[in-house]
């Protein structure tokens, strides 16, 4: 017998995957060497592979607006629904997937359900980040948190720590009152018009979820994007450092950018061609207005105790 004959359905000739133990077509079981297959852990009955394919995941978080489409929250878990995966013919198909928070795909999948396929189906057709234009992901820096954040090659730490224009505050990095608690961050991330993509404020991360938008969290890699261009890199490998490995946002008319060589406003480098470190004791507000004139003049930052 010819191998390819060994994955065509004995009863219909259907072809079947590698690892199926049912006939997607006539619901016969599989027998190969006279025994009845039995299905494969990872796989479904007629053997698609768990794995959902990248296109597919990204195409069920632009449906859902990257949030759980129940309440919004940003850490997801894929759920099938329409099929469940034990039951799935021939492939992933995002339709029938939906972005669950972990508390309800547990409500849904734990040892005592109490959210059904059919009302998780409901939620997906009008999912709340879409519904409500938002999506948020609470406790952003959970305790202890990082201690310090380096900003392409700076590093910042301090008690309270400003990067401002003369309009508008984009950073603001805040040690907690109490040794248990993460530091506090406030910033944000816009379009050139000044419509928001992305806020941080007290910890809190909100997204406003378009067509366009996409967040992708895989271990300790944050990734945000605008029609598939990344506008925001956080890595998180080093738990007690936040690396912001890359960052684009509109402040105040300026074009802001952070790469690992500096940070750039309108093109200009601000900060960086070699290591420095900012630490602050009491409150330091960096003037980005001044820096940018400064830096096109040629000098120093006025008024900052910076340690080189
Ligand atoms: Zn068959
Ligand atoms: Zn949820």
């Amino acid at each position: 017998m010819d191998l390819k004959d060994q994955f065509k359905c004995r009863n219909c000739s259907f072809e079947l995957l590698p690892k199926a133990a049912r006939c997607p077509s006539c619901e016969e079981p599989v027998i190969l060497n006279g025994s009845t297959l039995k299905p494969t852990t990872g796989y479904s009955l007629y053997g698609v592979a768990r794995d959902i394919p990248e296109a597919i995941k990204r195409d069920v978080r632009r449906e859902c607006g990257c949030g759980c489409v129940i309440d919004g929250k940003m850490i997801v878990a894929y759920d099938h629904f329409d099929p469940q995966f034990h039951l799935l013919k021939y492939q992933h198909e995002s339709a029938g997937i939906a972005l669950l928070c972990p508390d309800c795909h547990h409500r849904k999948n734990g040892s005592s359900p109490q959210l059904t396929d059919a009302q998780v189906k409901k939620h997906k057709e009008r999912p709340y980040a879409l519904r409500k234009g938002k999506a948020t992901y609470p406790q952003f820096f959970l305790p202890p948190g990082p201690e310090r954040f380096r900003i392409g090659e700076v590093v910042l730490k301090g008690n309270e720590l400003i990067l401002q224009t003369k309009n508008q505050v984009w950073l603001r990095i805040k040690q907690p009152t109490e040794d248990f608690e993460p530091v506090l961050v406030d910033t944000f991330l816009n379009l050139e018009h000044g419509n928001p993509l992305l806020h941080l404020s007290d910890n809190v991360l909100t997204a406003f979820p378009s067509e366009h938008f996409d967040f992708v969290e895989k271990a300790s890699s944050l990734k945000a994007y605008f029609d598939r261009k990344v506008i925001l890199h956080l890595d998180r490998s080093d738990s007690r450092v936040m690396d912001v490995k890359y960052a684009e946002t509109w402040i105040d008319g300026n074009y802001l950018q952070v790469q690992d060589s500096g940070i750039y406003i309108n093109g200009h480098l601000i900060f960086g061609g070699g290591d420095f470190q900012i630490h602050a004791t009491g409150t330091i507000t960096l003037n980005l207005d001044l820096m940018l004139q400064s830096k096109l003049l040629g000098e120093t930052f006025p008024g900052l105790d910076l340690i080189w």
